[in-house]
């Protein structure tokens, strides 16, 4: 991506590029994944171009998140899958492709062989506590 120029996303929000769309208001926009891992696969994002969580306005944040349950009740109803993951990259590091901050919520079914490696570091308590404080910490 070129800095400067919009982003794919961008360019769905403007109504240049076409999406399948499953909700929108004044805020927000969600659309199903062209690539899905599971039918009903859907990007939710704010219109606004952030490319990053920490970049939300409070009320920003507050919109994305009203939207997230109502969407998530509509992908359930949908699909009648009985689960939902809900996943953000968020950063390169993590795997995020398109530099417009998006919400992947992905329906669940036992056995659909979906999942990632999760595999716990071993800390002791007084590790924990200190990361806590420095974490409490932060403005
Ligand atoms: P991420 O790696 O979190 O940035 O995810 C980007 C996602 O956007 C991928 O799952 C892509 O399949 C999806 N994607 C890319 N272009 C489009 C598009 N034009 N319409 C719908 N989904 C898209």
């Amino acid at each position: 991506m070129n800095a400067g120029q919009p982003s794919i996303f961008a360019r769905i929000v403007a109504g240049e590029i076409p999406c399948h769309r499953v909700f929108e208001n004044q805020h927000v926009l969600a659309f199903l994944d062209v690539n899905p891992l599971a039918d009903g696969h859907t990007l939710l994002l704010p219109k606004r171009a952030v490319e990053r969580l920490e970049a939300l306005t409070p009320d920003e944040a507050a919109e994305l998140g009203r939207a997230m349950v109502q969407v998530a009740r509509k992908i359930l109803g949908a699909t009648e899958a009985p689960g939902l993951n809900i996943l953000l990259n968020d950063g390169r590091v993590t795997g995020q492709e398109v530099p417009h901050l998006h919400f992947h919520l992905i329906p669940r079914r036992a056995g659909d062989g979906l999942g990632y490696r999760w595999q716990p570091l071993k800390r002791t308590a007084q590790e924990l506590a200190e990361l806590a404080q420095r974490i409490r910490a932060q403005p």
